[in-house]
């Protein structure tokens, strides 16, 4: 469910028109629902209301510090995979108790920046990290609080580029030599050993998958308890899918169920890394058509409709194939074409959609790609020298521009002839 809704043929996100915003603004341009946000952000978090739990943000969804300080406000916490996420995390008003670090290649800039901050884990991925991180926290008199990411073997049956918890992805530590990982951990005078990690994957669609994770952690732990390594966290990592086109995710309610039951007789608090599920239906991209054109080939005729979005501004389609919604701001009667979409970029990978079925459109027209709030903005570049768009939060019958768009001199700003 979300606040992006078409009313006598115009698309409104909560009670303001997206057209209004594109002429405001202007375009590309991400827009944002606040109330689908905190719908989104209630309805994940209250799915674990009967359990000991933190839910952090997974930040590389959409990194926004307006949106992060909004997560923040209905108490949640962040989870960064970076020094530059956790700047942003705290700049936005985020707890530091309530801020995890995860990922597989952490700086020792990076682990000394989140100790000095007091961030409440790290997500261990090797036995090096551990031993560079046991360093810096000896040379700063702490003691680093970890968790271990382990790598539980699963098949997510999601996208190959987007799985994480199978053994020949790069993530976490094999399930088989955590143990004397933790042991290890245990005899460390800079560690603090207080949790278990895992994230399998991102855009799930089964729970399965969860549940089979959450078992072989849940052996784990045990196997720790016997060992004598008693536990506060275990941390579930995100990945929860979302409806981009026919996709049946779970409801987090559905999820929430799964996964309480499956915790019975666990003495934790269960850490959740939720990104897509949280921000991906909240927020569109809003580009305007520039050219359209038809190739004449030998075979049919190939029509494109040439916007003023591109690769640079929103990849997923590009970079996965993935499917996006688009759909006119102004619905027509138009008749429905078969197009491309694609932006002006020097690439054929430059495109929002293939083969798709749109009502004929012209020069001037607004289209919004659906569903494009979580790694949309935040995976943009400036590719082709094109300044990044502007994001905007609506609020009711409000709107805030919660990121300018670049200018010109933005592009160049660092850069210098010797
Ligand atoms: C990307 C990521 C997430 C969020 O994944 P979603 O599919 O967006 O929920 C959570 N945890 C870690 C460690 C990640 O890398």
């Amino acid at each position: 469910m979300n606040h992006f809704i078409s009313k006598d043929g115009e698309l409104f996100c909560e009670q303001v028109a997206v057209a209004e915003i594109a002429c405001q603004v202007g375009t590309p341009v991400y827009i944002y629902s606040k109330a689908t946000l905190t719908r989104h952000f209630q309805a994940f978090d209250e799915a674990f209301a009967s359990i000991r739990h933190l839910t952090c943000f997974a930040v590389k969804a959409c990194s926004n510090i307006a949106i992060l300080n909004l997560f923040a406000g209905l108490g949640g916490g962040s989870d960064i995979v970076s020094g530059g996420e956790l700047y942003r995390a705290l700049r936005a008003g985020v707890d530091p108790r309530r801020i995890i670090y995860s990922g597989v290649g952490k700086t020792e800039a990076e682990l000394r920046y989140a100790l000095e901050s007091n961030i409440l884990l790290f997500n261990v991925e090797s036995a090096q990290e551990l031993e560079r991180l046991q360093q810096v926290a000896r040379s700063m008199g702490v003691a680093a609080p970890v968790s271990f990411r382990i790598n539980p073997d699963v098949d997510p049956h999601t996208h190959a580029y987007i799985s994480t918890g199978l053994a020949k992805n790069k993530f976490g530590i094999p399930i088989a030599e955590a143990l004397a990982l933790y042991i290890q951990a245990e005899g460390m005078e800079h560690i603090a050993v207080q949790g278990v990690s895992c994230h399998i994957g991102s855009q799930l669609t089964l729970i399965a998958p969860f549940i089979e994770a959450l078992y072989k952690l849940k052996l784990f732990v045990k196997k720790l308890a016997d060992s004598g390594i008693v536990i506060q966290y275990i941390d579930l990592g995100g990945g929860v899918g979302i409806t981009y086109n026919d996709e049946q995710p779970p409801h987090p309610q559905e999820y929430g169920e799964a996964i309480i039951k499956e915790l019975q007789g666990v003495d934790a608090t269960i850490i959740f890394e939720p990104g897509r599920v949280l921000v991906g239906n909240a927020g569109i991209l809003v580009t305007e058509v520039q050219y359209t054109k038809t190739n004449q080939g030998l075979e049919a005729a190939k029509k494109f409709v040439v916007v003023d979005a591109a690769m640079n501004d929103l990849t997923r389609p590009s970079l996965y194939g993935a499917y996006h919604a688009i759909a006119p701001v102004r619905a027509t009667a138009a008749a429905l074409e078969v197009v491309d979409i694609v932006g002006p970029i020097c690439e054929t990978g430059d495109f929002l959609a293939k083969d798709r079925a749109l009502p004929a459109v012209a020069q001037g027209d607004l289209l919004a790609v659906m569903s494009a709030g979580a790694y949309g903005f935040s995976m943009s570049s400036n590719y082709n020298s094109r300044p990044r768009v502007a994001e905007v939060l609506v609020d009711g019958n409000q709107y805030h521009i919660i990121r300018q768009r670049e200018s010109l001199a933005d592009l160049i700003n660092g850069e210098q002839i010797p």
